[in-house]
């Protein structure tokens, strides 16, 4: 994202100046040369793309923070019921891990559960989808959930 752009106040700066000509049109009781009236209007519909350019920018930036709201939600809700083993998070029964490796460098940066996949024509290595750091299979195996009633 621009810096800069997508805020609140540049949004305001954008319909200030938007204001402003409206104003001056006014101001000059509506009666302007032809160019100069040209030009005013040039100016006012930039304003108001700029305005509308930066508040798309602002969505998206609000939708970015929700999703991040989410994830943390998510991540508080799940953090007791995760466990790390070896080099991997796993879901937890009975506080302890079964099931697929989820990444723990995922896990710890920004508290996403990915799980990690095989790599290809690799049995011994696990590679994150997301961040693609990779593991050791035998330092990331599944855990059968069956074994846990053993
Ligand atoms: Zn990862």
């Amino acid at each position: 994202m621009m810096p800069g752009y997508g805020k609140v106040d540049a949004v305001l700066r954008s319909l200030n100046g938007a204001t402003e000509i409206s104003k001056e049109i006014r101001d000059a009781n509506f009666i302007l040369e032809r160019l100069e009236m040209k030009q005013q209007l040039t100016d006012l519909a930039g304003y108001i793309s700029v305005a509308k350019m930066e508040l798309s920018l602002l969505q998206h930036s609000i939708e970015e923070k929700d999703q991040q709201l989410l994830r943390q939600a998510e991540a508080l809700a799940y953090k007791g019921n995760i466990k790390r083993r070896g080099d991997g998070y796993y879901r937890t029964a009975d506080n302890r891990p079964y099931g697929q490796p989820y990444c723990s460098y995922c896990w710890e940066h920004d508290q996403q559960l990915i799980h990690l996949h095989n790599r290809v024509l690799s049995n011994d290595i696990r590679i994150c989808p997301h961040c693609k750091n990779e593991y050791q299979n035998a330092r990331t195996p599944y855990i059968e959930a069956d074994l846990l009633a053993v």
